[in-house]
């Protein structure tokens, strides 16, 4: 399924993608690697569409129950965020105590996995996926990270950090969050899967009989629970290892050929006294209506930002052909030298988005961009507890968007 998968970056192709989402058919089939789930997921990390565009979008086409599936995943986005905005820098170490003893995973990712190449079927078709096309589907992701922490115990961060940089859509609170759910340190136990799940729900191709995922529920929660490593199979390795899956290598700056320019002082000297509206990596769309005529329109790419979270190239190249649409000035650029550069415009402006907020010079203003659904003050410890609160008393989705 994934290896044909392409996503083109630009706004149309996000929105002719929405344009055939079918809800019943995801309610049914969205567990399946080949069932309908929408493939919004780089559009809607990268700010090219809003969770609010995709509902009203669906229902312009037919109302929909708030419990529908549809409507509950696109909660889970906003449920990470709601997380992600109580926990701050905590969501990047373990909520609390999962099934071992922290010291007891290592941190280093174990190179037949990063090869694609440790005999197991479904892993190793997850691993070429990642790296051919930037996308994984929900199951292949749960399945992947599942292995990686309890069958290979390899510290949950190490594989967060690792996927987070290769995915097209890597969202520091979905992807971080998941993995924890995933190993038990934010969900109260273990995700598990074997080799009878994969076949249910994957191609052939991925079916792993006979592997170490071949096992009772029962063994694996008991090996989740120990100290217990499994190697990975000798001579088993998959037929399309790295060979034929190369990687790309992780970049903390762009590709040179993206021809990013660096700000200089006509540059500064052009912005002063001008209305400045800001575009980033989490918000590319045009600026919102109603902005004052002249407003010089610039890119950017937050320095320390990228030091800290490298991307693969494909997703350099995949952001800045979006960012480039909307604007030819883009830089990669660190809070101060922004602050020197704007320092005479006559308002900064930007949407606001966590990723980019901590790198922000204080000068510039983040605008609020409306969320799905309503907020919810309380710090939540669970879904559930955050989709009770954030629906109570709502029975149809259209009143999320009221
Ligand atoms: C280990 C792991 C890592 C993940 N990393 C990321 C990540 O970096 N970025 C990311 O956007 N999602 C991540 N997810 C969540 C989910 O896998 C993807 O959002 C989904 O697979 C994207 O494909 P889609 O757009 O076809 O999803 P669909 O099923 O069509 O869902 C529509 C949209 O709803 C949201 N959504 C659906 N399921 C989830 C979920 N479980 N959690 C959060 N949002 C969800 C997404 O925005 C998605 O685009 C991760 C899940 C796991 C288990």
């Amino acid at each position: 399924m994934t290896t044909g998968w392409y996503v083109a970056p630009d706004r149309a192709a996000g929105l002719a993608r929405l344009a055939q989402v079918d809800p019943a058919a995801y309610a049914r089939t969205r567990n399946h690697l080949d069932g309908a789930v929408t493939g919004l997921s780089p559009y809607l990390t990268h700010g090219l569409i809003s969770l609010r565009e995709v509902l009203a979008a669906v229902l312009s086409r037919g109302r929909l129950p708030i419990g529908h599936k549809l409507v509950f995943e696109l909660g889970w986005r906003e449920y990470f965020r709601h997380v992600w905005s109580h926990q701050g820098e905590a969501i990047f170490s373990s909520l609390h105590p999962g099934p071992c003893d922290e010291q007891g995973y290592d941190t280093a990712l174990p190179d037949d996995l990063c090869r694609a190449a440790t005999g197991v079927p479904a892993i190793d078709s997850a691993v070429r996926s990642l790296y051919a096309t930037g996308y994984l589907h929900n199951h292949a992701r749960m399945w992947l990270a599942s292995y990686v922490v309890h069958l290979r115990k390899v510290h949950w961060r190490s594989g967060a950090d690792w996927m987070v940089a290769y995915l097209l859509d890597g969202d520091l609170a979905s992807n971080h969050l998941s993995w924890q759910w995933v190993a038990g340190t934010g969900s109260h136990k273990p995700y598990l899967f074997n080799a009878e799940n994969v076949a249910r729900f994957a191609p052939a191709p991925w079916h792993s009989p006979g592997s170490v995922i071949d096992q009772s529920y029962e063994r694996l929660d008991q090996i989740a629970r120990s100290t217990l490593r499994l190697a990975p199979a000798p001579g088993k390795a998959a037929s399309g290892t790295m060979d034929t899956f190369p990687c790309d290598p992780l970049l903390h700056r762009p590709p040179a050929d993206l021809g990013l320019q660096a700000p200089d002082a006509a540059a500064a000297q052009a912005l002063a006294g001008r209305r400045v509206w800001l575009v980033h990596p989490w918000a590319l769309r045009l600026p919102p209506e109603g902005l004052a005529e002249g407003t010089a329109i610039i890119g950017i790419y937050p320095k320390e930002h990228h030091q800290r979270w490298p991307w693969s190239a494909a997703r350099w190249r995949w952001v800045d052909a979006a960012m480039s649409a909307l604007t030819p000035h883009r830089w990669l650029i660190d809070a101060a030298t922004l602050s020197q550069v704007l320092a005479d415009s006559d308002r900064v402006e930007c949407a606001e988005e966590a990723h980019v907020q901590p790198w922000l010079p204080a000068m510039v203003k983040p605008r609020l961009e409306p969320t799905l659904f309503p907020a919810v003050s309380r710090p939540c410890t669970s879904f559930s507890q955050w989709w009770t609160r954030s629906t109570r008393g709502l029975q149809e989705a259209s009143a999320l968007l009221r």
